[in-house]
């Protein structure tokens, strides 16, 4: 596509002078239309809605557990069913750590309503302003009123081995290279975990299928990776990276064509795609209604070892949403942190995508759902999804321009 436009510009420019309007207009006419347009629009809502609604009967998805494992095997199902065959799993092993005691003199949460402190630094480096209110994570299955759900949540986490799944769109020009599109699937909280992440796994599933479309064709290679273990510590992402890094761009076996590890172009993770009601109110309520300025936040992080090419990446997302996203614009930030994307930071151009800066309003109290009860599927409606929606055109259009991709 770019290298069309590129020849079409030239040709204009030499012969542009001496043709006619009417000539000119045959030209504009004659061009192909944009390839990523007809892609983003296979996406629609009442896929992705039922996509997370598939997620989330298998309540908070917790790591270590049944309904855990249950789920991984439910996404590997989709994934192969919506044509992206090629699924795989890593195994590692996951022992918690002790829980640490509060040191002597460590800040309190904050209460419901204070005004934080106007200079503190936020988690990944930036610097939190306005309301505040606490957030933390709901240990206590009394406080989900929905029975049923309480019950499906009740199995506690079992130290051991853990698996995570991706699979991968084959690039027929780079199959050595690739872009990851990723997501966490596990939660906590005694909720659904609907939007913490189903709204990040449903995206990734999402444009698994998209690409994976026997008409789709793409110059480079993706992988689709939804990882285990982010709640306790980006666990799943740093065991892929752990077992797979040194065997980036290798072909194996050698003259077969195939690269099990191609070679990483860049990550882009999806974490809590749908609510971005704004800051809390001097009372500490939050707005019922998705604010209309909602957008989606790109974040990179500053201190990085790579943090200008993955700035260009960011870039290349709030181009990508400019031109094919229906709603929401993308806001690209330096803060990035605290998702499966700070496993790859420093060895690959790496983003996050999400509802909401991570740092300053996640951690500020912007989405009272986070880690909670009412993290369920019925507590969002439609113009929440269209945030995940959104964020799903633009990373689609992204990859899209970045691999190469095309209709047969
Ligand atoms: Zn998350």
């Amino acid at each position: 596509m770019y290298r069309h436009t590129v020849q079409t510009m030239a040709i204009m420019l030499v012969s542009g002078v001496a043709m006619s309007a009417a000539q000119r207009g045959e030209q504009r006419t004659a061009q192909p239309p944009d390839p990523i347009i007809s892609l983003v629009s296979r996406l629609d809502l009442e896929r992705y809605k039922a996509t997370i609604k598939g997620l989330t009967q298998f309540g908070d998805r917790r790591e270590g557990t049944d309904r855990n494992r249950a789920a991984i095997d439910w996404i590997e199902a989709q994934l192969k069913s919506d044509g992206c065959v090629n699924t795989e799993r890593i195994t590692y092993d996951f022992q918690p750590r002790p829980a640490q005691p509060r040191a002597p003199g460590a800040p309190l949460p904050l209460a419901t309503g204070v005004v934080g402190p106007q200079t503190e630094t936020a988690s990944g480096g930036g610097r939190p302003r306005g309301i505040r209110v606490g957030t933390g994570v709901n240990i206590d299955p009394m406080k989900q009123p929905d029975e049923k759900l309480r019950a499906l949540n009740m199995q506690p986490s079992t130290p051991g081995t853990r698996q995570e799944v991706y699979c991968t769109k084959v690039g027929t020009g780079h199959p050595d290279e690739m872009y990851i599109v990723a997501a966490h699937m596990d939660g906590h909280g005694w909720g659904e975990a609907a939007n913490d992440d189903g709204s990040g796994t449903a995206l990734v599933m999402e444009l698994a299928r998209v690409f994976s479309s026997p008409d789709v064709q793409t110059d480079r290679s993706i992988r689709f990776a939804l990882w285990n273990n982010e709640e306790t510590g980006l666990n799943g992402s740093a065991a892929y990276v752990a077992q797979r890094k040194d065997l980036q761009g290798k072909e194996d076996p050698s003259g077969s064509g195939r690269y099990p590890e191609p070679r990483w172009l860049g990550l882009i993770q999806h974490d809590m795609m749908l609510f971005d009601h704004g800051a809390p109110s001097p009372d500490g309520t939050m707005r019922k209604q998705q604010r209309p300025e909602a957008d989606v936040n790109v974040e990179f992080q500053l201190n990085s070892k790579l943090a200008a090419e993955s700035q260009a990446l960011a870039w290349a997302l709030e181009r990508a949403n400019e031109q094919y996203a229906t709603t929401y614009p993308a806001t690209v930030g330096s803060h990035m942190t605290n998702t499966d994307s700070s496993s790859f930071m420093d060895l690959v151009p790496s983003i996050s995508v999400r509802e909401n800066q991570r740092g300053n309003e996640i951690g500020s109290g912007w989405d009272p759902q986070w880690h909670q009860p009412t993290d369920v599927y019925t507590t969002y409606n439609d113009d929440d999804f269209r945030l995940g929606l959104n964020a799903a055109q633009t990373t689609l259009g992204a990859v899209a321009q970045l691999t190469g991709a095309s209709i047969r």
